[in-house]
């Protein structure tokens, strides 16, 4: 059947909920589009590709869409007319020229901006540009910072290389020649204690405009040119104006854009908060707002501009900050909501003699904490509540064990059981370690096949396969058709896993591994893949807690923080560039001993190619004059699976010593004869992921080194570096790389699912916490958010965007 519009506004709605990150569909959003490309709806075009937009343009593109989608016949809404629409709208009655929206006293805050007195398409376009369009988006449009106009210095006092700000009356306004190309204005102002010159650049406006003897306040950075005390394209208020007089005050300065001037928007916005401030109404009942003293909401708006001081802006602040966080959070338990309550899950009672005997074929004890752990998570599996719940736990502390226990359980009730892994390498190899640790001899390893049968502490044979994307068409079919019937007890694999061609007969756990790798879409399709299967997601980025409740806030969290005993620490060094041959003698005597090495290439952004080229060239160098003498692999993205596959394999059978390879080894890969961890441009790497590849070797019983090589690295880097070779605790290195890079370097580009977050930062604990309990209180009172005092909320939560749905109701 073909979707109707109505999908096409979901997806759009959906995509704009995720933050525009081209996430809404698997695979991204242009195939989709592809379809609509024929039938589209009236006055809607679709972009060549979606993708190769900006975020900015994205946003664009969809807002206008959407307006157009929810002004179609199709969807027949008196809502519509609240909308903001992308075009003047059409009179019936006037056949003759479109006429521009019509200027009202005060007009409602869905309104296009251009239903302001004074605000043209033409102001209306570079407002678009900062993601206003309407009434409401503008207010909304915080100041980046405020001027503090309340000290002013006396002329004489100004001080060289800070932020101040001043009085006097103009002396002299002129246009200036500024250089070869550049004309500016110069004023020079006085007071009763000296003179000050003031240039602004590309602005020949000023000097025409200021007359002498007007007073002037003027803010900014004071500098010296030429011996000379200047004020540089410093912010400014002409003192005679009354409308605009912020004399004795902190004036917020705003984000501009080509053509729109700070006064202009600073005129604006006081215009409009003044004409439209009333019409916002408080959506916090009013004993969350006592109860955590907050300030309500008009007022916040209108402090967050213009503030009497720093601590009502501050407060200010907090009140808008908290609104962001608590909308999250009611997503966030919503999506766990719409798990846990949709459907039941069938409860998976534990064999607990099952579960026995499966510990004690393992060749080691597990830890306290995997033991913990597998508890909780059978627990969980053991009610009709579908599970949600996270595995944390550093690299090596023994994840896959944990998963590979629950998994048993599953198929030992009867049912299917899956992992999901964010690489073909990776599946491969939980494809062979879940047989091994089910009892499958390991000496038949790495051969072809992708279903293993082998008996197990179930009693029975028990049956793995593994899907990725790149087997043979005929053997992938093959493997659908027994994974369709039930002859597959676990499926290891990739995406491929949730592509619609796989069917499961009857699948009741579900395992995700690295799931910072997917997105919540995927989360929601692998979850259509079981009548309502329990979700075991498994992490080893460590994430510090205000994150976690972020981007994991619907999951329930097992912390696995005790490493398996007798694992000898990994010593770390960050190597100097005249210390390069020394350290290239260390891994060739390492090798030497019958060791293996990995040498990381260096991060290069702009692209895959790109990155291949640079690790081949340093595989050719290194093969060539560095060891000659060595067997060195190359592995890179560029590779498809089965190259990968022959690269991985010779590298775990001993017969290659040195794997040179890009950040593709990142996560997972357990080689535990390497030692050595060598990471060219570790600069450029974040903390985080430093940690991953160190976490790569350590895993046998030698001694294992990690080598950090950084030809010129900041002092930021240094700091860095340094910091890697004094700890090995992940969770302090999360919470550093947070604290250095902020939450959007955090995860490197591949991260989706932050938020956008205009007041409030995600290092602020306290405010986040209490957005939890407060989005927890309601709804474990009403689920839905259907009673009177959560109307505000749940208006609030549609009109930022389909977020509020996500999760159950998409079909
Ligand atoms: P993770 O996925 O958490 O990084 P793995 O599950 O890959 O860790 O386990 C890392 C290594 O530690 C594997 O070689 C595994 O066999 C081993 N291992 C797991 N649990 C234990 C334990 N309790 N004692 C000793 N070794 C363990
Ligand atoms: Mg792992």
């Amino acid at each position: 059947m073909e979707p109707g519009p109505d999908t096409l506004r979901k997806v759009l709605a959906q995509e704009r909920a995720l933050g525009f990150q081209d996430k809404a569909m698997i695979g991204g959003l242009d195939a989709f589009l592809e379809r609509w490309r024929e039938t589209k709806p009236e006055g809607l075009t679709i972009p060549e590709s979606y993708k190769g937009l900006g975020v900015r343009e994205r946003r664009q593109w969809i807002e206008g869409a959407l307006a157009t989608l929810e002004g179609a016949p199709a969807a027949i809404d008196k809502k519509v007319d609240a909308k903001p629409v992308s075009k003047p709208r059409h009179s019936n009655k006037t056949p003759s020229k479109p006429k521009p929206a019509p200027k009202e006293d005060s007009p409602d805050l869905d309104s296009p901006v251009t239903a302001l007195k004074g605000v043209q398409e033409a102001t209306a376009k570079r407002l678009a540009k900062l993601g206003v369009t309407t009434v409401r988006d503008l207010i909304y449009l915080f100041p980046n910072r405020h001027m503090d106009f309340r000290a002013m210095n006396p002329i004489a006092e100004l001080t060289p290389g800070e932020d101040q700000t001043t009085t006097g009356s103009i002396w002299e306004a002129s246009v200036v020649r500024l250089g070869p190309r550049r004309q500016g204005s110069k004023v020079i102002i006085g007071d009763d204690t000296g003179t000050i010159e003031i240039v602004w650049f590309n602005n020949t406006w000023l000097g025409h405009s200021l007359k002498p003897n007007q007073q002037i306040a003027v803010g900014g950075r004071v500098r010296v040119f030429r011996g000379q005390k200047v004020f540089e394209n410093p912010e400014y208020e002409v003192l005679s104006d009354k409308a605009s007089t912020h004399t004795g005050r902190l004036v917020p300065v705003y984000p501009l854009t080509e053509g729109l001037y700070q006064r202009m928007l600073r005129n604006l916005m006081r215009r409009t908060l003044e004409l439209c401030i009333g019409k916002v109404s408080e959506f916090l009942d009013a004993g969350l707002i006592r109860r955590r003293g907050l300030m309500p909401i008009k007022q916040a708006i209108a402090r967050a501009h213009y503030p009497e001081d720093e601590e009502v802006k501050e407060r200010a602040r907090v009140r808008l900050a908290f609104n962001e966080l608590l909308l999250m959070q009611l997503r966030v338990l919503a999506r766990k909501r719409e798990w846990q309550l949709g459907q039941e899950a069938r409860p998976i009672r534990t064999d607990e003699e099952l579960e026995r005997r499966f510990v004690e074929s393992l060749p080691f004890p597990l830890t306290g904490a995997q033991s913990r752990g597998l508890g909780e998570v059978l627990g969980d599996m053991g009610g009709s509540k579908p599970m949600a719940r996270l595995l944390q736990g550093d690299v090596g502390s023994g994840k896959t064990v944990v998963a590979t226990g629950a998994l048993l359980q599953a198929v030992a009730s009867g049912a299917q059981g899956a992992i999901m892994a964010p690489t073909e390498i990776l599946a491969e190899q939980h494809f062979q370690t879940i047989s091994v640790l089910l009892g499958k001899e390991p000496d038949s390893l790495w051969g072809n096949e992708v279903v293993h049968s082998f008996d197990s502490a179930l009693g029975r044979p028990v049956r793995v396969g593994l899907l990725i994307g790149d087997i043979r068409q005929g053997v992938k079919r093959e493997v659908h058709r027994q994974i369709a019937e039930g002859a597959i007890d676990i499926v290891v694999g990739t995406q491929a896993l949730i592509q619609k061609e796989v069917e499961f007969r009857d699948l009741a756990l579900i395992v995700v591994d690295e799931q910072h790798r997917f997105g919540v879409m995927q989360r929601a399709a692998l979850r259509q893949k079981g009548a309502s299967p329990h979700l075991l997601v498994m992490t080893a980025t460590p994430i510090p807690r205000t994150l976690a409740l972020t981007l994991y806030g619907d999951l329930d969290v097992s912390v696995l923080d005790e490493m398996p005993p007798g694992r000898i620490p990994i010593v770390t060094m960050w190597v100097k560039p005249d210390q390069r041959k020394k350290a290239y003698e260390f891994v060739r005597e390492q090798v030497q001993m019958g060791r293996q090495a990995f040498v990381i290439c260096p991060l290069v952004e702009e692209s895959e190619a790109l990155q291949t080229r640079a690790a081949t060239k340093e595989y050719e160098r290194l093969s060539d004059d560095v060891f000659p003498d060595l067997r060195l692999g190359l592995l890179h993205g560029r590779l498809n699976s089965g190259e990968k596959d022959e690269v991985m394999d010779a590298f775990r059978r001993g017969d290659l010593d040195i794997l040179v390879s890009t950040a593709v080894v990142e996560v997972g890969i357990d080689i535990p004869n390497a030692t050595v961890m060598m990471i060219e441009g570790a600069e450029r790497f974040g903390l985080s992921q430093l940690h991953q590849f160190r976490g790569r070797v350590g895993r046998g019983r030698e001694k294992s080194y990690c080598l950090l090589l950084a030809d010129n690295p900041s002092e930021e880097a240094q700091e860095r570096l340094d910091l890697m070779t004094r700890t090995r605790d992940g969770f302090k290195l999360a919470e550093e790389d947070l604290r250095l890079r902020g939450p959007g370097e955090f995860f490197g580009t591949r991260q989706s699912g932050l938020p956008d977050l205009r007041m409030a930062r995600l290092t602020d604990t306290k405010l986040l916490t209490m957005a939890r309990e407060e989005a927890e209180r309601a709804m474990e009172s009403d689920p839905y958010l259907e009673l009177p005092e959560h109307r505000g909320l749940v208006a609030e939560l549609e009109r930022l965007g389909g977020g509020w749905s996500i999760g159950g109701n998409e079909a």
